[in-house]
């Protein structure tokens, strides 16, 4: 357990890093996990990160409500 948060952590770093350096907004590490820079570990190997998808289609589903509030408002 805490070998795997270590591990995790160290890759965030290294992926940290990474990012700073070649400026690219995500990063796959190998095929089994994925490090998003905002959620960290990832399990599974993922092309776009699905927590950051999920907070997108909330934003965009909650835009949407608020828009519909204020019009009947
Ligand atoms: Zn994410």
């Amino acid at each position: 357990m805490s070998e795997r948060l270590s591990s995790a952590e160290a890759c965030k770093q290294l992926v940290r890093r990474a990012l700073e350096r070649f400026r690219i907004p995500y990063i796959t590490m190998t095929p089994t996990f994925s490090i998003c820079p905002k959620h960290g570990y990832l399990n599974g190997e993922h092309e776009f990160c699905p927590k950051c998808d999920e907070e997108l289609l909330a934003d965009k589903n909650r835009s949407e409500t608020d828009e519909r509030e204020t019009r009947a408002a």
